[in-house]
């Protein structure tokens, strides 16, 4: 058996399994899709110590690294069941079963997707879903936010203060977000809230150009002109496979202590999987090699 096994090959997953492998301890990574998120990104320039590098690099810089240490790497492997017996096992999808005396989960998330036209065709050219990530290309543009919850406001309020002009469109009649986050909106000068605003078409030629949404209670049909639309209706994580073993929040994170441990004696969590606060690759690494740290320390107690 593994001593630890990790699932996730996205940067946490990484750490993870170089922490762990540092250690001497026999270590294994499965991933369905080696890197992650990451592979979807183009510009990173929040990493902190590398000015600008873009995310298929990065990953294999990931996988430069982790090569280096004896870890047992299963790319394009789907995890299905967790399940805790003397060990614990990981069933995959190709029904394989492995086992490992302990696990770290780091299944990572992906954005809500809003699902009209337009949102996957202008992915990267104009759509995104990232504003400490992509905020800066769209100075001194219009931009609109869609969601009106806490973190849709969050994002208006910081790309406020960078772009020209946002306009947030609301779904529903008021804004779901703190009062203190909907306050700070209000009192911005470059700031337009719609509510009941129904998007139907984000439109654009080569990128975009604007955004069409019908108000819901007129049911008229209004078009912006706007070169950037940031969807922040929330965050999947991927752990709809853990059946009920693992207890997650209600959006379905992980819950995790500050050693990364979970509810599961033996099983500990990293990364956008977890009911950690803020999503970005720094902090993704640092929650890996913190889980990493936990599990060794539960290995040497048990
Ligand atoms: P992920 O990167 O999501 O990796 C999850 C891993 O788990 C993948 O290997 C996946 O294939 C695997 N997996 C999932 N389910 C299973 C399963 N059942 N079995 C086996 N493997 C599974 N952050 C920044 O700091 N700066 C940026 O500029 C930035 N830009 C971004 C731009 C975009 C478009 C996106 C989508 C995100 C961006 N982020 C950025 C966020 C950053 O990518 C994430 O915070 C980070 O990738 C999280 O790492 P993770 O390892 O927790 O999860």
């Amino acid at each position: 058996p593994f001593d630890v096994l990790v699932v996730g090959g996205g940067p946490s997953g990484a750490s993870a399994a170089i922490y762990a492998a540092r250690k001497g301890i026999r270590t294994g990574i499965v991933a369905e899709r080696f890197g992650g998120q990451i592979m979807d990104t183009l510009g990173i320039e929040n990493f902190i110590s590398v000015k600008y590098t873009e995310g298929p690099k990065l990953a294999a810089s990931l996988e430069e690294h982790v090569k280096e240490y004896d870890i047992d790497v299963m790319n394009t492997q789907r995890a299905k069941r967790l399940e805790k017996k003397d060990l614990i096992e990981i069933e995959l999808e190709n029904g394989a079963v492995l086992k490992s005396k302990s696990v770290i989960l780091s299944t990572g998330a992906r954005w809500r997707n809003i699902g009209v036209p337009g949102e996957a065709e202008f992915k990267n050219k104009g759509v995104a879903y990232c504003p400490h990530c992509d905020g800066p290309l769209f100075e001194g543009k219009d931009v609109a936010v869609i969601g009106g919850g806490n973190s849709g406001i969050e994002a208006a309020i910081d790309l406020a203060g960078i772009v020209k002009h946002v306009t947030v469109l609301e779904f529903s009649a008021e804004l779901k977000a703190d009062t203190v986050l909907q306050d700070r909106l209000y009192s911005l000068p470059n700031v337009t809230v719609i509510k009941n605003a129904q998007t139907k078409e984000i439109t654009g030629t080569d990128k975009v150009n604007g955004i069409t949404y019908i108000d819901r209670e007129t049911e008229e049909e209004r078009h912006i002109e706007l070169q950037g639309v940031f969807v922040q209706i929330g965050l999947v994580p991927n752990t709809d496979w853990l059946g009920d073993t693992v207890e997650r929040t209600r959006t379905g994170e992980i819950v995790v202590d500050n050693r990364g441990a979970t509810n599961i004696p033996g099983v500990f969590a990293a990364g956008d999987c977890t009911n950690s606060p803020y999503k970005q690759i720094i902090i993704s690494m640092g929650s890996g090699a913190t889980a990493a740290l936990g599990a060794f320390d539960y290995l040497i107690r048990n």
